[in-house]
């Protein structure tokens, strides 16, 4: 069974057998792997059946990681489809609402809305709202306001039970009565809507157990032990649904690390697992064991001590970890003069250690706030290091999304100055605020020549009498019609296109992917990397409430930059290779080689709250009184005292946030601060290092690279400007001018003459010149294909375009990341879950809970299960599959279902999108026709057989072919012959439709004359 041996603290935990354990597991301890090994051991030796054991954890990516591993572990000694059922939280609470909701008088399967819509719907309700004592004007509003609702679920309580409670009527309750009237506004929309939010999901799932013991009993009889994984971080009220079900004896196995609890802003309760011995007990009825797990198989030995003592501010009683293998690990410490300073320092090194042979994809800068992203950004893009920056606040500080972003906001509101001057004053224009006065100067005189109308002008307008400005240079007017014309341009074009097709438009009327393929390539990536990211964004994104429209997905952004719920998840990476940059609450659960850790100034990391959650004073926090918990109810009346206890649990919290930050690290963990801060300004005073800097940097293992002294304070923080294009030399971009070149080869000496810097370009030329004739002869071996393996997809796009299956297969091209794909991917991994028993939700898409769009029809989620798929249970799901063809040729591939009825097989394709016209499609059918043929997947007899692309998107279209012995030798000749144009390398370009939707169209002159021909 268990493919690792256990250590000794896992088999002491083994031995326990089937029993009521609460394990402690370290950062690095291996706790999915023991949580594995929990399970495989109560299968495998204690004979309950996979079935009965229910697994619950907090993401769907960490519950088909664990299903993963378990299935791994039991390998063959369980029969294929018999599975552990692994839920996240939300999911098991949805689960119970789907099967006993009806009881309740609740929809059957309620639609789930994330926290950007729940801000949606919050905002529209304070928008109506009459309110005297809550601040509208604030920005923050709507993010307090949810705040307080939260907390309300995370305790089981609705806005009527505060507004009914008796309480003084002193401050804050004026403001929080007017709040809990917007969120009862709120609750009364949702149902209005038929939709509820995520502590909807626990709330109404609680209320159904604790109203019904035969519902909890008929819960509570199908299983025989739960295991519940990242215990800390559960809120009060997942803790009572839980101990509702499970308590008074069920075993139950709660694993997790009290001092990497690091979301009690958003609910989670550290009592959860102090107190876990008390809220659950043994089959005896006896206290549950507590167990501890501290060998480290993550980080070296030398990480692993300053990271003990980290946990030990948090927790001076935490036992520390240990490597059992590892006696290695890096740590440095540097303090440089400023930010800028201090981003080159961590640049440098990442070049060095990349030069030393790690991968950029080993490296990571892990961020306490977002604002420290920007410089980071552009100091790595200054120094070619390929960067993903995976939280999208962080997103947003691209330039190439930040400027994309500004273009959508001036398309909207033609008044936001803000967008205009950063389009501007960005990378294509590079106007200066010289350049704009005299426009501005222009508006308030003409405003003031018509003061009686009262007409407020945009920049936008001014910019559109430049004949009428003056003291403008001649470059700037040059540039600002350029401008002018492509905002024009756009404003029509944009006119009845979808949010994608807007943000493509700008980017090819900007000539953005020009000057992006213009970018060095590891700049390239970076700007690709990011663009798609957000380009994928506008593309999933559909409004709760009516038609889809550029002003509400702006909202929706602004709404989601504010909406620290969104980052609850761990970040998720493409796997390019490119350093990683994300902020350490994303990166819990995540590792990489190489951590750096910038800004740990004092008051920055461990950060300092600008103002403590005192239910005394601030209106959006729960009142004591009204917690299910005893959490805080030690917090002293008198306000000093009170305040000092909130600050001491703040900090707390932060050493926490610390330690998950240390722990990421594999072999090298860099710690850095600056004495000046503030982008692009300068903060007044110089930062000092915070006590986690200064704990650091003493450790006797680390090593100080250096401690600038305070240098005056700088201005302004700010790389000079060396954007890449447009150039003021080469204005019509970089690829004209190259083509210029080519056609004069004297062009650029003529400038470089000009402006006096012959030597340097002649320099320069001849470097250039060097470096080409030292590149190495093109190796001209031939290429003997001899066997052949190709996956199923790659033959169809094969059968539909040779020269296609040429550039992404042979001689590989770049391709872009088809978010449709992706989006496909998660309905079939739904599927794939529902078709195993389980209900898999997710924290981040509304569109993967299908949020009802009522102009393009049902969710493709939606349309499965109310299909005749859905409905039925198939023998075998996303079955794989080696299919050899002849001795050269093998596919490989894997069958999405295989519905089996006395012996007659239907083989089901599932496929998100809309029916196809494409011929190359039946390729697909045609694999798994003969591989159903050739390959025993334990079916049962087969008598008949039929194959089925079942389309989901829009509703649902079959398309089914009867399998007959005339039909498989057809397609078995099709695959053979399609294998020997492989193998023969037959690449020629097979115009079609598909081109249309080809990434390689723009230099495919055969697909390019196709297109134009059309
Ligand atoms: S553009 Fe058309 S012809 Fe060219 S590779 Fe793509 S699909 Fe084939």
């Amino acid at each position: 069974m268990n493919p690792i041996t256990p250590t000794t603290e896992q088999q002491q935990i083994l031995d326990l057998g089937f029993d009521t354990i609460r394990i402690s597991a370290g950062a690095g301890t291996g706790k999915t792997t023991t949580v594995a090994m929990i399970i495989a051991n109560l299968v495998t030796n204690h004979g309950i059946d996979p079935e009965h054991i229910l697994g619950i954890t907090f993401t769907n990516k960490a519950a088909s990681e664990l299903a993963d591993r378990v299935r791994s572990y039991l390998g063959a000694s369980v029969d294929p489809g018999r599975e552990v059922e692994v839920h996240t939280y939300h999911g098991f609470a949805g689960q119970i609402l789907n099967e006993f909701g009806l009881l309740a008088g609740l929809d059957r399967r309620p639609e789930v809305i994330t926290p950007t819509f729940a801000r949606q719907i919050l905002g529209e309700a304070l928008y109506n709202a009459n309110l005297e004592h809550v601040d509208i004007t604030w920005s923050g509003r709507i993010n307090r306001i949810k705040h307080l609702g939260d907390r309300l679920g995370d305790h089981l309580l609705e806005p009527g039970d505060l507004l009914t409670s008796l309480h003084s009527g002193e401050d804050p309750w004026p403001e929080r009565l007017e709040m809990l009237q917007t969120l009862d506004t709120y609750q009364k929309t949702k149902r209005e809507l038929s939709v509820v939010d995520y502590s909807d999901l626990i709330t109404l799932s609680t209320n159904l157990v604790r109203g019904s013991d035969e519902i909890a009993g008929t819960i509570r009889e199908r299983y025989r032990i739960v295991v519940l994984d990242e215990y800390q971080d559960t809120n009060p009220a997942q803790r009572i649904l839980l101990a509702t079900i499970f308590g008074d004896g069920f075993p139950v196995v709660a694993v997790g690390d009290a001092d990497q609890t690091i979301y009690e802003w958003r609910g989670a309760s550290a009592e959860n697992f102090d107190r876990f011995v008390l809220h659950f007990s043994r089959p005896d009825g006896s206290e549950p064991h507590t167990r501890e797990l501290t060998g480290n198989y993550r980080s070296g030995q030398r990480i692993l001590d300053v990271a003990n003592e980290i946990r030990k501010e948090a927790n001076p009683d935490a036992s520390d970890l240990s490597s059992p293998n590892r006696t290695d690990g890096t740590i440095e410490t540097h303090w440089a003069e400023d930010a800028m300073a201090e981003a080159e320092w961590i640049a440098r090194r990442f070049e060095k250690l990349h030069d030393d042979g790690a991968s950029w994809s080993d490296m990571a800068v892990l961020f306490r706030k977002n604002r420290d992203f920007p410089l980071i950004v552009e100091t790595m893009s200054r120094h070619n290091i390929p960067i993903e920056v995976a939280n999208l606040g962080g997103l947003f500080s691209v330039p190439e999304v930040a400027e994309l972003r500004a273009w959508l906001t001036l398309l909207a509101r033609p008044e936001s100055a803000p967008a205009t001057l950063q389009i501007l004053f960005g990378s294509r224009y590079r106007l200066g605020l010289a350049d704009i006065a005299p426009v501005s100067r222009w508006i308030a005189r003409t405003i003031d020549k018509y003061r009686d109308e009262q007409l407020p002008m945009s920049l936008i307008e001014g910019i559109e009498h430049l004949d009428e400005i003056e003291d403008l240079r001649p470059a700037a007017i040059e540039r600002l019609r350029h401008f002018l014309g492509v905002y024009l341009e756009l404003l029509v074009e944009v006119q009845g296109a979808s949010l994608v097709e807007t943000a493509r438009l700008i980017l090819d009327r900007t000539r953005a992917w020009a000057d992006v393929e213009s970018l060095p390539p590891v700049q390239r990536l970076t700007a690709r990397l990011n663009l798609y990211r957000f380009l994928d964004l506008t593309e999933d994104w559909s409004p709760l409430r009516g038609r889809s429209s550029l002003p509400a997905f702006l909202d929706y952004i602004e709404a989601m930059e504010e909406e620290p719920a969104e980052e609850l998840d761990a970040a998720r990476l493409s796997g390019e290779d490119a350093v990683t940059l994300v902020t350490v609450h994303r990166a819990k659960g995540l590792e990489w080689e190489i951590v750096a850790i910038p800004a740990v100034t004092k008051g920055g990391f461990p950060g300092r709250s600008q103002m403590y959650p005192d239910p005394d004073t601030k209106a959006d926090i729960l009142p004591i009184q009204f917690r299910v918990d005893d959490r805080y109810s030690d917090m002293p009346a008198d306000p000093k005292a009170r305040t000092e206890y909130l600050r001491t649990e703040n900090l707390m919290q932060e050493w926490r946030v610390a330690y998950v930050a240390a722990t990421r690290a594999k072999s090298h963990l860099m710690v850095s601060g600056a004495h000046w801060y503030g982008h692009p300004e300068t903060n007044q005073n110089p930062k000092e290092p915070s006590p986690l800097f200064n704990l650091i940097r003493d450790h006797a293992n680390s090593t100080d690279t250096g401690f600038a002294a305070v240098p005056p304070r700088p201005e302004i923080l700010r790389f000079e400007d060396d954007s890449f294009a447009p150039d003021p030399l080469f204005e019509s971009g970089w690829i004209a001018a190259l083509a210029d070149e080519i056609e004069d080869p004297t062009g650029v000496a003529a400038i470089a003459e000009r402006l006096g810097i012959e030597s340097a370009h002649t320099k320069e030329t001849d470097m250039w010149s060097q470096r080409l004739f030292d590149l190495p002869e093109e190796l001209n071996v031939e290429e003997k294909r001899d066997d052949l393996t190709v996956s199923v997809t790659a033959l169809v796009t094969y059968a539909g375009c040779p020269k296609q299956f040429y550039w992404s297969e042979v001689d590989r091209l770049p391709r872009r990341r088809n978010p449709a794909a992706v989006a496909g991917t998660e309905v079939h991994r739904r599927i794939e879950l529902i078709q195993k028993g389980n209900i898999p939700f997710e924290e981040i898409s509304q569109e993967i809970y299908d949020v009802p769009d009522t102009d393009t029809g049902p969710g493709a989620y939606k349309t499965f299960l109310d299909s005749r798929f859905g409905e039925n249970r198939a023998a075998r799901v996303e079955a794989p599959f080696t299919l050899s063809i002849d001795d050269r040729f093998t596919i490989r591939g894997r069958i999405d279902a295989i519905y089996a009825n006395d012996g007659a097989l239907e083989v089901v394709d599932f496929k998100s999108g809309r029916p196809s016209e494409d011929p190359a499609r039946i390729v697909q059918l045609e694999a798994y026709a003969v591989a159903c043929d050739d390959i025993d997947f334990e079916v049962g007899d087969v008598t008949t057989m039929k194959v089925t692309f079942a389309y989901l998107g829009g509703g649902l279209t079959e398309e089914t072919y009867e399998v007959d012995a005339g039909w498989l030798a057809g397609a078995r000749a099709h695959l053979e012959e399609l294998g020997a144009g492989i193998l023969e390398e037959r690449f020629d370009p097979m115009p079609s439709d598909r081109c249309r939707r080809c990434d390689f169209l723009q230099f495919c002159e055969a697909g390019l004359a196709f297109v134009g021909a059309e």
